[in-house]
């Protein structure tokens, strides 16, 4: 059975074609920075002229998200054995 009721969150981004923004080529880059399709150094280096992006993974952003799951998940594991240990002494 396929479980049910799950929210799932899923960018709209699936459909859209994997083409170079800035050119129209199939693209093979995505930039870090903003996402945007590229297809080329050239057009990577356009795209950044032309918009002003930096190219670079908001570092802060990514960070703080992944810290927050990871910390979520260890403070989840670690509450198992803490409360079958005190399962054993009650
Ligand atoms: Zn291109
Ligand atoms: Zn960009």
């Amino acid at each position: 059975m396929a479980s049910a009721a799950q929210p799932v969150e899923q960018k709209a981004v699936a459909n859209k074609p994997r083409v170079c923004e800035e050119c129209g080529e199939e693209a093979k880059y995505t930039c870090p920075g903003c996402g945007r399709r590229t297809c080329s150094l050239g057009c990577v280096r356009e795209h950044k002229a032309a918009s002003g992006c930096s190219g670079l993974r908001d570092r802060t952003k990514l960070v703080s998200k992944e810290d927050m799951n990871n910390l979520t998940l260890l403070s989840d594991y670690s509450l198992l054995p803490n409360t079958n240990k005190l399962g054993d002494l009650l």
